[in-house]
């Protein structure tokens, strides 16, 4: 008998049919003979719709109170899908976070997962039960309810299929696997059979939001099984793991980030200390900042440039606003019309070529380019927003031919 993780997303309990078939599925791998443990997030776009009310009540509310509305969204999944599952004949139990033993630290809207208290699950599975868990929530220590971010559900599978080492997690979603970039924005992307565990974890953290990028740091971290797959078709979806199949190709996907803003702190004096001074009053403000580029420094000034969360911006901007003496700087530029784009595979370490390739499939397209970014294993670009859709195709059909296919 095996133990499996089935996490369900938005679309795939979007109404009450998506809930029958999401039940189907789960009592399905239940017959098997499995025990099974499931997750779901909100129902389709619950949780944009409670952030929408909370913005017609208060602007501005506490971290507190948002995480508070927000973890419904996924309180009204897990008790219908525990019903449909109720009503085809099976033994389940629906728990919210905190009561499936999910603790967290306090950082309302981003919390990361401290341990899970797994006496009241093995217990349910103990019963036979089959155990819905409400994604993307726990508790902090003071039993207040916390929320892992945007996306957090796959991280609530990954660390209950880590924490109950199960044989297999399964990411069940809206397409059928994982390609090579997003198949909604490029419809000629294609679908990736495996992809390591590194090479995924550029692609979420660059903005494919197919797996939330926490899920894939556990996953690694703890060597779960976890695969993509479709939750409207029956076939093979995509698998996530330490070693890929050696395919020979210079890149992995493509990715785009349009949930950024760009922060422009120009002429300021060049000396130490100042960038320090900057990134440490942010991080006190936890904003978590993302590229960094410093400009060579003229006439003993230079510019310091870096990207942030766009919901972070009206924050950053009141920190920089609040270091106009200290670091004396001439003025700031701030903008949320920027779009990152990104190529990632380990295989381009070894190519040179790589940048002079996307760089060329940007001109040819008449993109311009904002600032560069490159590692080992990804080359990030910042663009104009409006060109984000064209930017991403150009690329891959420039890198088509070295894609798996
Ligand atoms: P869920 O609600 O199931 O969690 P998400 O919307 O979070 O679903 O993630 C699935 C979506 O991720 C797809 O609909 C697709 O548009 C998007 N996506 C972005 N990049 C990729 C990629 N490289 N491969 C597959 N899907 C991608
Ligand atoms: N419902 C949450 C969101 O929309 C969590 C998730 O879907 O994973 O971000
Ligand atoms: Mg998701």
């Amino acid at each position: 008998m095996s133990l499996i993780v089935q996490k369900f997303g938005g679309s795939s309990v979007a109404n009450a049919e998506r809930v029958f078939n999401v039940a189907r599925i789960v009592t399905e791998t239940y017959d098997k003979g499995n025990d099974v443990i499931v997750v779901v997030s909100a129902q389709g776009d619950t949780t944009d719709e409670l952030i929408e009310k909370a913005a017609e009540i208060n602007p501005n509310p506490s971290k507190r109170e948002m995480d508070m509305l927000l973890a419904t969204g996924e309180q009204i999944s897990i008790a219908l899908l525990a019903m449909a599952i109720e009503k085809l004949g099976y033994p389940v139990v629906s728990l919210t976070g905190p009561q499936a033993g999910f603790l967290t630290d306090s950082s309302h809207s981003k919390a990361r997962i401290r341990r899970i208290e797994k006496e009241r699950m093995e217990n349910e599975l103990g019963k036979h039960n089959i155990v819905i868990v409400a994604g993307f929530q726990g508790m902090n220590r003071y039993g207040n309810i916390t929320t892992l971010g945007r996306g957090g559900s796959d991280t609530s599978a990954v660390a209950l299929a880590a924490a109950f080492h199960a044989d297999l997690c399964q990411i069940y979603t809206d397409v059928d696997g994982i390609y090579t970039a997003d198949p909604r924005i490029v419809p000629n992307a294609q679908k990736l059979e495996e992809i390591t565990y590194d090479e995924m974890l550029e692609l979420a953290s660059l903005g494919a939001n197919v797996l939330h990028n926490r899920s894939v740091e556990m996953a690694k971290k703890y060597n779960v099984n976890l695969e993509v797959v479709s939750s409207l078709e029956k076939k093979p979806g995509t698998k996530v793991k330490e070693v890929a199949k050696v395919e020979k190709m210079l890149i992995k996907g493509v990715a785009r980030d349009n949930n950024i803003a760009r922060i422009s702190v120009v002429e300021v004096p060049d000396s130490p200390g100042v960038a320090f001074r900057l990134f440490a009053a942010l991080a006190a403000k936890k904003i978590d900042v993302d590229n960094i580029l410093q400009s060579i420094g003229r006439e003993e000034l230079k510019d310091i440039s870096f990207t942030i969360a766009k919901d972070n911006l009206p924050e950053a901007v009141k920190v920089v606003e609040s270091l106009k003496d200290s670091l004396n700087y001439k003025y700031y530029e701030s903008t949320e019309n920027i779009s990152k784009v990104s190529i990632v595979g380990a295989g381009m370490k070894s190519n040179p070529g790589v940048a002079a390739k996307m760089f060329e499939a940007l001109g040819d397209a008449g993109i311009n380019i904002q600032m560069i970014f490159t590692s080992e294993i990804k080359i990030t670009v910042l663009i104009n927003k409006e060109e984000s859709t064209r930017a991403v195709a150009a690329i891959h059909d420039a890198f088509m031919a070295d894609l798996p296919h």
